[in-house]
C-alpha cells in the first residue's frame, strides 16, 4: 500500500518537474486571449491559412519554425501569438494582414550595401518570437493579431512633380486595405518606384509563408527582396527562404546568454546558427548591435562579438554599432553615450573588420562607408539621407584604387 503511494506521489513529481521543464525550455505554447480564438479561425477569414514547418504530435502539433519548436495542443499558441493549432494543422494568422506599410530610404532599415538612397517598400505584421526589453516597436511587435487595427493604410503609389522653381519631389497616394496580398505588394512597391521589399518593424519569421510568397514574386518582378530579423529562425525554414533573399540584416542583441535570456527571452547560440548559415550561403548580409548601456557594452562582450563576427563571418561582414533610446521596458535607461559607440567602431576596425558603422547618431563619421585600402569616403550619409554615392556609379568599385566593396550597387 505505501509503495503504491510512494510510487503515485513519484509520478506526480515526475509529470510537475516535467512541465515546469517545457515551459522554462520555451516547448509550451501560450493560449489567445479568451474569446478571441473563434475570431480569427473561421476558415474563409483571408488571414488564415496553412502554416509550414510542422509535425503532428500526440494530442496536438508541433511547430519548427524558430528554435522554441512550440508544441500546440488544440486551439493554442505559440510564443509568437501567430501561429495556432486549429482542427489538428498548424495555421498562419496573418497572411495577407500586415500591422504596418511604409515607403521608407534603406538607410532606415539600417541597409548599408544595398543601393544607397533608394526607397525601400517595407511591412510587417503583429507578433515577434522574442521579448526584447528595448524593442522598438513593441507596439506592434508584442500585440496579438486581434488587436491589430483591421485595415491598414499602405502607400499605393508616387508620383514624381516638379515645382515652379524646378525641385523635384514626390506626391505620395495611400490607400486603406482590410486585405493586402503578396501580389498586392509587389503591385505598390513596382507603383511606390521602390528598388526593395522589406520585411521588417516586428520580426519577419513569424510571418513566414507571407513573406516567402511576397518575396518569390518581387524576385519575379525584379525587385529585391530584405529581411530585418533578429535571426531566431530554424536551418530548414532559413535556407528555403533565403533562395529569394537578397539581403539579410540581423539583429544581434549582444553576446551573452545571459543578456538574450533576461533582455531578450531567447538564446545566443540559434542565433549564432544563422549567422553561420548565412555565411555559408553566400546571400548578402550585414549585422546591427544595439549597444544598451551597462546592459550589453561592457568592453569584454563587445571584443567577444567582434573576434566572432572577424573569425567566423569574416572582415567583409557590414557591422553597426547602434545608440540605444529609453524606450520600452528599459525607459529607465540613458541613451548610449556616444564614445561608446565611438569606441567599439574603432576597437572593430583595429581588428580588421573593413566596413563598421555607427547608427543613430547623424552627422557621425560612423555614418559613411569608406574605402578598406585608401580610406577615402565612398558614400557619405547624414542620418537617412544620401549625400554622396561613388560607388553606384562606379559598378561597386573606388574610384580611387578600384577596391570591390562587397553589396549590390
Ligand atoms: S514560429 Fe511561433 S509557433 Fe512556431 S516555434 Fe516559433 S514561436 Fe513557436
Amino acid at each position: 500500500m505505501r509503495g503504491k503511494v510512494k510510487q503515485k506521489l513519484a509520478l506526480g513529481l515526475a509529470a510537475l518537474t516535467a512541465c515546469l521543464a517545457l515551459v522554462f525550455c520555451g516547448l509550451i505554447s501560450v493560449h489567445p486571449p479568451p474569446g478571441t480564438f473563434g475570431a480569427l479561425c473561421p476558415v474563409n477569414n483571408p488571414g488564415v491559412r496553412d502554416g509550414w514547418f510542422a509535425s503532428p504530435v500526440c494530442n496536438g502539433v508541433q511547430c519548427h519554425l524558430c528554435p522554441y519548436n512550440c508544441f500546440l495542443p488544440e486551439g493554442a499558441r505559440g510564443r509568437c501569438r501567430v501561429r495556432s493549432n486549429y482542427g489538428g494543422r498548424i495555421k498562419t494568422l496573418v497572411y495577407s494582414k500586415p500591422v504596418s506599410v511604409h515607403l521608407d530610404p534603406i538607410e532606415k532599415k539600417p541597409v548599408y550595401h544595398l543601393y544607397p538612397g533608394s526607397l525601400v517598400y517595407s511591412l510587417a505584421t503583429p507578433g515577434c518570437n522574442l521579448k526584447c526589453k528595448a524593442c522598438q516597436n513593441w507596439e506592434i511587435s508584442q500585440i496579438w493579431p486581434e488587436e491589430a487595427a483591421r485595415r491598414a493604410v499602405v502607400p499605393a503609389a508616387l508620383a514624381m512633380k516638379a515645382d515652379a522653381s524646378g525641385r523635384v519631389y514626390g506626391e505620395l497616394k495611400q490607400k486603406e486595405v482590410s486585405a493586402f496580398s503578396p501580389s498586392d505588394i509587389v503591385a505598390c512597391a513596382l507603383a511606390t518606384h521602390s528598388k526593395a521589399i522589406a520585411y521588417t518593424y516586428s520580426e519577419p519569421v513569424i510571418f513566414y509563408e507571407y513573406m516567402y510568397d511576397t518575396a518569390a514574386l518581387a524576385r519575379r518582378a525584379g525587385l529585391k527582396n530584405v529581411m530585418v530579423s533578429a535571426g531566431y529562425i530554424n536551418r530548414g525554414p532559413l535556407l528555403k527562404l533565403l533562395k529569394y533573399m537578397d539581403v539579410v540584416k540581423i539583429d544581434l542583441k549582444g553576446f551573452s546568454p545571459e543578456f538574450y535570456r533576461d533582455y531578450a527571452g531567447g538564446r545566443l547560440e540559434p542565433v549564432k546558427e544563422t549567422l553561420l548559415t548565412l555565411k555559408k550561403s553566400g546571400v548578402l548580409f550585414e549585422v546591427v548591435n544595439l549597444a544598451v548601456p551597462g546592459l550589453n557594452d561592457d568592453g569584454k562582450s563587445m571584443a567577444d562579438m567582434i573576434a566572432w563576427i572577424k573569425t567566423n563571418l569574416g572582415a567583409d561582414t557590414p557591422l553597426f554599432f547602434s545608440r540605444f533610446m529609453p524606450n520600452y521596458q528599459l525607459d529607465n535607461l540613458p541613451p548610449t553615450p556616444v564614445e561608446t559607440l565611438t569606441r567599439a567602431r574603432a576597437e572593430a576596425l583595429k581588428a580588421g573588420m573593413k566596413y563598421v558603422y555607427i547608427g543613430n547618431v547623424p552627422g557621425s563619421e560612423g555614418e559613411n562607408t569608406y574605402c578598406p585600402k585608401c580610406g577615402r569616403a565612398l558614400v557619405r550619409r547624414y542620418g537617412y539621407a544620401v549625400l554622396e554615392n561613388l560607388l553606384s556609379s562606379n559598378g561597386g568599385r573606388c574610384p580611387y584604387d578600384g577596391t570591390k566593396i562587397p553589396g549590390i550597387w
